[in-house]
C-alpha cells in the first residue's frame, strides 16, 4: 500500500452554493460557538462529493439533521469547597446522535468549557465513533469546573453534585459518559459511586474508563495514546516507512500523551519533548516515561518538576516553542487549536513526515492546510485518537457479558480496530479522488455510516 502524498488542490476550501447556504444558516442559528463552526466547516469542505452522489441525503436533509444535536442538557452544579464556601458551576451533556448506538463520549472538566466547546467535541465524537465500526452514537459533556489545585474531597463533592443531575439522563442503553481532559479514573470513581447510590443499580455499563477493580477494562487507560501511535505507524507503512529510529515530539503530558510516548518507545522511536500548560521539556536522549507517570499521574505535578528530577539532560522551557524542535513525527496530544499555521510551517520546514492528532482538533485550520499542502501524512483526531472510545466500546462489551479480557487480547483488538480505521480512511480518500488525504477519508467514511443509519431509521 504505497501512496503519493496529497497535493494542494485535494484540500477543498470552497463550498458549493447549497452547502455554503446550509453552513451559514447553522452558524447564524448557533452564534458565538467558534470551535463548533470550525469542526462543521472542516466536515462541510470534504463531504460535498458524497452529498452530490446521494440525492436521497439531500431530500432527507441529512446534513442539516446531523448538525443539530438530538438533545442538549445544561444544568446548575452547586457544591461547597473545603472552607464551606458555595460555588456554582455549569454542567453540560450534549446528546448529539444515537443512530448507531447509545450516545457515547467523555466528560471534560476545564474552565474553558461552554456549550460551543461541548458541541464541537460531540460533533467530532459522532464521526469518530462511527469510524470505529462499534455500535456507539455520539455525545459529549462536562463542566466549566476547574480541578486545578482542588483537594480530593472537593473533587469528590463536585463529582457527586454533577452526577446528582446527570444520572437522570444517562444509562447503559441511553448515554454512556467517560473521561476527557480533567476527568480520569479518580473522577469516574466518584461519579460511578454517586450513580450507584442514587439509582441503587450496579450498572457497570453506564460509564467507561472505570478502574479495573470495579468494572473497568484492561488497556482503556493506554488506549487513546497507543491507538494514535498505531495509526501513525500505519500511515508511515503506507509510505513504506516506519517509526523505528525516528525523533518524535508530543504535546501534553496527560493520559493521551503519556501512553503515546510509551508506545513510540515500544515501536523503536524516541520522544524528545513533551509539554504542559506552563511550558515544555526538551530531552534529546528521550523522555523517561516511568518518571513522567510518577510525576504526572501519581503526584499530579508539573513538567518543571519532571525536568528538575531528571537533571542536566532535560531542559525545561517556560512558554511556547515546542513545535520548533526538529522532529520527523509530531503528535499534538494536549487540546484544541494548540498547533497553529506558524507552528505547522516550522514543523514542515524542519522535515516532519507525519502528524497524528492525539487530542481533539489540536491543529487550527491553517495548520491542517499547511500539512495537507506539504504532503505530510496527517491523521485527523477523529481517526487517529479513536482508540480511546473504541476501547470504551470494548469495555461496554465486557460489562454486558460480565467478562474481563486479558491485556494481550484487548490490545490485539485495539490494533485491529486502528488498522481498520486507517484502511477505511485510506480507501475512501482514494475513491473520492484525494489519495493519501486522511481528512477527506475520515469525514466521508464517518459521515456515510451515520447518514445511512439515519436514513434507515426514518424521519426521527
Ligand atoms: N474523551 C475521549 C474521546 O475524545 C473518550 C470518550 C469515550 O471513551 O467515551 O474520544
Amino acid at each position: 500500500m504505497t501512496v503519493t502524498p496529497a497535493v494542494s488542490g485535494t484540500a477543498h476550501t470552497t463550498l458549493d452554493d447549497r452547502l455554503e447556504g446550509v453552513y451559514e444558516a447553522i452558524v447564524r442559528r448557533n452564534p458565538a460557538q467558534p470551535e463548533f463552526h470550525q469542526a462543521l466547516r472542516e466536515v462541510f469542505e470534504t463531504v460535498g462529493p458524497v452529498v452530490a452522489k446521494h440525492p436521497e441525503y439531500v431530500e432527507a436533509k441529512l446534513l442539516e439533521r446531523i448538525c443539530e444535536p438530538e438533545r442538549q442538557i445544561i444544568f446548575r452544579v452547586p457544591w461547597t469547597d473545603d472552607r464551606g464556601e458555595v460555588h456554582v458551576n455549569r454542567g453540560f451533556r450534549v446528546e448529539f446522535n444515537s443512530a448507531l448506538g447509545p450516545y457515547k463520549g467523555g466528560l471534560r472538566f476545564h474552565p474553558s468549557v461552554d456549550l460551543g466547546i461541548i458541541k464541537f467535541l460531540g460533533f467530532e465524537q459522532l464521526f469518530k465513533n462511527a469510524l470505529t465500526g462499534m455500535p456507539i452514537g455520539g455525545g459529549k459533556g462536562g463542566s466549566d469546573f476547574d480541578p486545578k489545585g482542588r483537594s480530593d474531597a472537593e473533587i469528590m463533592r463536585f463529582c457527586q453534585a454533577l452526577m446528582t443531575e446527570l444520572q437522570r439522563h444517562i444509562g447503559e442503553y441511553t448515554d454512556v459518559p467517560a473521561g476527557d481532559i480533567g476527568v480520569g479514573e479518580r473522577e469516574l470513581g466518584y461519579l460511578f459511586g454517586q450513580y450507584k447510590r442514587i439509582t441503587n443499580r450496579y450498572e457497570s455499563g453506564v460509564l467507561t474508563g472505570k478502574g479495573l477493580a470495579w468494572g473497568g477494562a484492561r488497556v482503556r487507560r493506554e488506549a487513546t495514546g497507543y491507538g494514535c501511535v498505531y495509526f501513525v505507524e500505519r500511515m508511515l507503512e503506507a509510505r513504506d516507512m516506519s517509526l523505528e529510529g525516528r525523533d518524535v515530539v508530543v504535546s501534553g503530558s496527560g493520559n493521551v500523551a503519556i501512553y503515546a510516548i510509551e508506545k513510540v518507545g515500544q515501536l523503536g522511536g524516541r520522544v524528545i519533548a513533551c509539554s504542559d500548560s506552563t511550558g515544555f521539556v526538551h530531552e534529546p536522549t528521550g523522555i523517561d516515561v516511568e518518571l513522567l507517570k510518577q510525576v504526572k499521574e501519581v503526584e499530579r505535578l508539573r513538567m518543571s518538576d519532571y525536568a528538575e528530577r531528571r537533571g542536566s539532560g532535560a531542559r525545561f522551557v517556560d512558554g511556547s516553542g515546542l513545535w520548533e524542535i526538529p522532529c520527523e513525527v509530531a503528535l499534538p496530544c494536549a487540546t484544541q487549536n494548540e498547533l497553529d499555521g506558524d507552528a505547522a510551517a516550522a514543523l514542515v520546514r524542519n522535515g516532519v513526515i507525519a502528524v497524528g492528532e492525539g487530542a481533539n482538533m489540536p491543529c487550527t485550520r491553517d495548520a491542517v492546510r499547511t500539512f495537507r499542502e506539504a504532503g505530510t501524512a496527517f491523521g485527523p483526531g477523529k481517526a487517529a485518537n479513536a482508540g480511546g472510545v473504541a476501547t470504551s466500546a470494548l469495555e461496554m462489551q465486557q460489562n454486558a457479558s460480565r467478562d474481563s479480557w486479558t491485556f494481550e487480547h484487548t490490545e490485539e483488538r485495539l490494533l485491529e480496530i486502528m488498522t481498520d480505521i486507517h484502511d477505511a480512511c485510506f480507501e475512501t480518500a482514494d475513491q473520492y479522488g484525494a489519495p493519501g488525504d486522511y481528512v477527506t477519508g475520515a469525514n466521508v467514511a464517518g459521515f456515510t455510516r451515520v447518514a445511512d443509519a439515519m436514513l434507515a431509521l426514518g424521519l426521527i
